[in-house]
């Protein structure tokens, strides 16, 4: 196949060799050729999230609250890649049509059954015999990665491959975190930890929605970013009593709140937040052993949900996509070079970064 032809054997990637080691950028990691039913895309760009950090730092939690330890080496992260098709390896009959050329996602799940409980009911990032692209398999911090043909996720050729990448992970997340929370137009959303990669998008979706929009961060850089994005801002460091305040506002509590900050005591506060029927969605995974502090019986007297958000399916993730493919959600991003991944990987830790960083992977 003549494209094949200008496929290098080795590229630059991302390496983890041990679980809490560096980050290094090497020049010779091997290309892997598609297999049969798979495909060959060479990364666009990619985002970098909060639970790439957490995996190369060993420090990812598991459901059980344990540190997830089991992890492909050298792990090679990222997974909020664009990629462009540009090798097909030999196919069965039954493997959907796709060509050289066409616009990929690689999204934090890499494979899955298409059989079990979960992927027969279009939630299928539970199905129980995936893989992923944070322990399994390679991801988007790589110049080319093998995906399985079999679930791709396609993107439309007009969308714009460079900011679409951060949807694939916060984006959807956020996305589904809102649509769980059950809101109907003019209702009240808060958004905890508004000013960072899910926050910024839980904004924007609860706009959608029709929510009325309330977001929790410090500083005066987020508040102008939560209120240029339509939310009104409230300083948790500033504020005396955040909960007050929001029942204050919302005249009696919110009737959803979104928490992405990765603090126990924020999700304890939020549920303080509600309105009696209000759910609690959660999506930032605080590192550790985090427990919801909150008594049994205020959730059962006043009738609370509190619901989790793993990523979403494929459906939920083109959902999410084509809001943004229409401009209702636009991705605050900051392009920055591939070879900056360490120092990316230090700003995270230090919460200093607006929106989402993008790294621009292919030359
Ligand atoms: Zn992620
Ligand atoms: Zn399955």
């Amino acid at each position: 196949m003549a494209a094949d032809i200008s496929i290098p054997t080795t590229q630059r990637a991302a390496l983890v060799r041990e679980l809490g080691g560096p980050v290094n950028i090497i020049p010779d990691y091997p290309v892997l050729k598609p297999g049969e039913d798979e495909v060959l895309a060479q990364i666009l760009y990619t985002g970098v999230c909060q639970s790439d950090l957490h995996t190369a730092r060993g420090t990812a939690p598991g459901a059980d609250g344990k540190p997830i330890l089991n992890v492909k080496l050298p792990h090679v992260g990222g997974h909020e890649g664009v990629g462009r098709i540009v090798s097909l390896g030999p196919s069965s009959a039954s493997v959907p049509e796709v060509k050289v050329g066409d616009l990929v996602g690689i999204r934090f799940l890499a494979r899955v059954c298409h059989e079990c409980e979960f992927c027969t009911s279009q939630r299928e990032q539970h199905c129980v015999n995936a893989t992923n692209h944070l322990h399994h398999e390679d991801g988007s911090f790589q110049e080319y990665c093998v995906l399985d043909r079999n679930y791709l996720t396609p993107l439309s050729p007009d969308i714009d491959p460079v900011v679409v990448g951060p949807v694939l992970c916060a984006g959807v997340t956020a996305y589904k975190a809102v649509k769980n929370a059950g809101l109907s137009p003019g209702q009240w959303l808060v958004v905890v930890g508004a000013g960072g990669g899910l926050g910024h998008f839980a904004i924007q979706y609860g706009k959608v929605v029709g929510a009325n929009v309330i977001g929790i961060d410090t500083g005066q850089v987020k508040k102008d970013f939560v209120e240029s994005l339509g939310g009104r801002f409230l300083d948790f460091a500033k504020s005396p009593n955040v909960v007050e305040e929001i029942k204050t506002i919302t005249n009696g509590g919110a009737h959803g709140a979104v928490v992405c900050s990765g603090s126990g005591r924020a999700f304890t506060g939020a549920v303080d937040m509600l309105r009696i029927g209000g759910t609690l969605s959660c999506i930032g995974i605080p590192p550790g052993d985090i427990h919801l502090t909150t008594p049994l019986a205020t959730i059962i007297i006043r009738g609370l949900k509190v619901v989790g958000n793993l990523v979403g399916s494929m459906e939920e993730t083109l959902e999410a996509v084509e809001l943004v493919r229409q401009g209702k959600v636009k991705p605050h991003i900051e392009v920055r070079e591939f070879d900056e991944l360490p120092h990316i990987y230090e700003m995270l830790e230090k919460g200093d970064i607006l929106g989402r960083v993008v790294l621009k992977v292919a030359t």
